[in-house]
């Protein structure tokens, strides 16, 4: 994804109140981030318990700012992430739910996903692929995981 700042990560936010986005504390590295090896930048807030956030880039290159709140259950053990549909998993998969927009979400309704605890979806997409078989083309296999990411990461912001 491009580069963005902290006023336009503050502004993207389309289910949290003023105060909330007000409040939240934003990634302290910011400057220093490899934007092209990220899908959407996610982070969990290092001061209030069970928050985490998302900024998502969706298809028509839009941003969405998605607030999060980590369930209280722990899902089963090796549960898979909805996003990057990682296999091997080198980290644990939490239930994060988030308050749709607009007057939905002010009527308590929610949407769910199980997504990566520290959001490294990013990361795990572009780990190189097992050679499947002979002539494989494990860079387009790459590619195509990243691309799926961008999709998944895109249509669940588009449900919030
Ligand atoms: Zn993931």
């Amino acid at each position: 994804m491009l580069p963005i700042s902290e006023k336009t990560i503050r502004t993207s936010f389309v289910n949290a109140s003023r105060k909330e986005t007000g409040d939240l504390t934003l990634p302290g590295d910011l400057d220093t981030l490899d934007w092209d090896a990220l899908d959407y930048l996610g982070w969990r807030d290092p001061k209030l318990a069970r928050r985490a956030y998302a900024v998502v880039p969706t298809l028509e290159g839009e941003l969405v700012g998605i607030l999060f709140r980590q369930a209280e259950a722990s899902p089963r053990a090796r549960a898979q992430c909805s996003w990057c549909q990682d296999v091997k998993l080198p980290n644990d998969v939490v239930f994060y739910s988030a308050k749709r927009s607009g007057p939905a979400g002010r009527n308590g309704n929610t949407v769910g996903t199980l997504v990566c605890q520290d959001f490294q979806c990013s990361r795990n997409v572009r780990r190189t692929p097992p050679l499947a078989y002979e002539g494989f083309d494990v860079e387009a296999a790459r590619r195509q995981r990243i691309e799926d990411l961008q999709l998944r990461a895109a249509s669940f912001a588009a449900e919030v």
